[in-house]
């Protein structure tokens, strides 16, 4: 039950052992089966989910933060403002959840796009309501953002254990949520 985000980074001594899921997409091995499981079963219902990202090392978080900065800072923007900006869409590195191979975004095959409109596949509504079965939350929930410090991401799936995914799914929780609960028991 890791928690990582704006205020959690990842430990310095993390480590992972990594397997490969669907072509080279790698996560925590420990997740990986549960993780095939998902998507064969949604094929088997007829849909077409593609994993668009995996496991990313930090310099490769640190690649994708910088781009998202420049687009701002050439846009006219601050340092500041823009890393500010950039960190509603782009994680900052040794705070992405991708880091730590725990962490899968999965789109449909049909519309790879990252927007809106990905929420009404038939690939995400199958994924948020079933993936908390194989132990998945959807990370992000568009209505929870002021706790999770992420805009919009309703395409970033992360595990957790099928325990804590059923309740925190019965009880329509954040993972901040859920283990601020835990603690207070
Ligand atoms: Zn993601």
């Amino acid at each position: 039950l890791l928690l990582v985000n704006k205020n959690n980074k990842i430990p310095e001594n993390f480590d992972v052992e990594l397997e490969t899921v669907e072509k080279n997409h790698k996560v925590d091995k420990r997740i990986a089966s549960s993780l095939k499981q998902m998507l064969s079963d949604a094929r088997n219902q007829g849909l077409s989910p593609v994993i668009c990202s995996s496991y990313r090392t930090n310099s490769k978080q640190t690649q994708l933060f910088n781009n998202k900065v420049k687009q701002y800072t050439d846009f006219g923007y601050s340092n500041s403002e823009a890393e500010e900006l950039a960190s509603y869409w782009v994680t900052i590195p040794g705070t992405s959840e991708h880091e730590t191979g725990l962490a899968v975004d999965i789109v449909s095959k049909n519309y790879q796009k990252l927007d809106e409109q990905q929420e009404e596949t038939a690939e995400q509504k199958w994924l948020m309501e079933n993936s908390y079965k194989y132990g998945f939350i959807l990370r992000y929930p568009t209505d929870k953002k002021d706790i999770t410090m992420i805009n919009y991401e309703p395409w970033h799936y992360r595990y957790v254990g099928i325990e804590n995914a059923t309740y925190i799914k019965e009880h329509d929780l954040c993972l901040e949520e859920y283990i601020e609960y835990l603690n207070n028991l």
